[in-house]
């Protein structure tokens, strides 16, 4: 249940509906618009007999039952877009944000190299695994903490702000302590506790949706984060699973208008695992961008037929460089800047 206050209403107003919201056991969530707060109720809300005792409250407009089970995700919620802060920019704004990097880092070199160029090109942040989800365990795991101190130095080496994946609960201090954004991957996309970690922990949180998980159920997990009154949640799109081989995932772009329209959370496009190689990664980009997409995060390595993992579908930085013009004339097309 949301409870919509009259432009207008004062501090005092909205403090008593906060205050009434709690004395029923409820958690009270304050969304504060240009023009109006909305106030969210959260919890088994169905259990306010009455909802309209909240309209006879002094500047209270209306009341409204959310019928979707996310809350403070829906566009309802919070009818204005989320900007997410990244590298003096603001993810969900005009701009369009670039993030850009290796799927793992591998090397002082490798992670330095690609971090040059993918700035070089415009990129507004860095990607790159230290901690890898891999389906075999005898694949490469990523560098660990070494891998989390080479982004650092990239960072200080380049400017860009690290994005980097966090895979355990109890390592989101550790990564958070490196990482300017908390990567989750798809395949954590429903491990609650590292949901409720990472939301505590009040950290900017990139997730991706599930590869076999409908766009509530990712709401749903952003929900879980913003159960914190953490708000600085990107959703990313990065394909789904189907009985298609051409491709390693396929990509959904609905997902990008759909969410757009229900959420009010920023959301980005990983055209290299949805397409999973990179002679398509330029068109699934053009495609994202052109249908509403915030941003991308993309798979760049200087020497990809070497590259430790998901070599197939990442970009040499000249590839890259060549998206990002692409991107530009889409961009300016949706009235978007790159
Ligand atoms: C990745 O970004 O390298 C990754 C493992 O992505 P996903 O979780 O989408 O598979
Ligand atoms: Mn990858």
């Amino acid at each position: 249940m949301i409870i919509i206050m009259q432009v207008g209403a004062t501090a005092a107003q909205i403090s008593a509906v906060i205050a009434r919201v709690k004395e029923l056991g409820f958690q009270a969530h304050l969304s504060e618009g240009e023009e109006r707060s909305i106030i969210g109720v959260i919890g088994e809300d169905r259990k306010v007999e009455d909802p309209d005792q909240f309209t006879l409250m002094e500047g209270v407009e209306r009341v409204m039952r959310v019928s979707h089970p996310y809350k403070l995700a829906s566009r309802e919620f919070h009818p204005q877009d989320t900007l997410v802060a990244l590298n003096g920019t603001k993810v969900g704004g005009k701009k369009i944000v670039l993030i850009a990097g290796p799927c793992s880092v591998e090397s002082r070199q490798q992670i330095l190299e690609i971090a040059h160029a993918v700035k070089e090109a415009g990129a507004t942040a860095l990607r790159g695994g230290a901690f890898k989800p891999r389906t075999s365990p005898y694949s490469f795991q990523g560098l660990g903490e070494k891998g989390l101190e080479l982004l650092a130095e990239a960072r200080a080496a380049t400017g860009l702000p690290v994005v980097t994946e966090v895979m355990e609960p109890g390592l989101v201090p550790l990564v958070a302590k490196y990482a300017d954004v908390l990567q989750i991957g798809a395949r954590n996309m429903q491990n609650y506790a590292l949901l409720h970690a990472a939301g505590a922990s009040q950290h900017t949180v990139l997730l991706k949706r599930g590869m076999m998980s409908t766009m509530e159920e990712l709401l749903m997990s952003a929900e879980y984060i913003l159960s914190h009154g953490n708000n600085r949640v990107i959703l990313c799109e990065r394909g789904i699973r189907t009985f298609e081989t051409y491709t390693r995932n396929t990509f959904d772009i609905n997902a990008i208008p759909v969410l757009k329209a229900r959420t009010h959370l920023p959301i980005i496009a990983d055209p290299s695992h949805a397409t999973g190689k990179w002679e398509y990664v330029h068109a699934a980009s053009r495609a994202a961008i052109a249908a509403g997409a915030d941003g991308l995060i993309v798979e760049v390595h200087n020497c990809p037929e070497q590259a430790l993992s998901d070599g197939a579908q990442s970009l040499r930085p000249e590839k890259f460089a060549q998206l990002v013009q692409q991107v530009r004339r889409i961009a300016e097309a949706v009235d978007r800047t790159v």
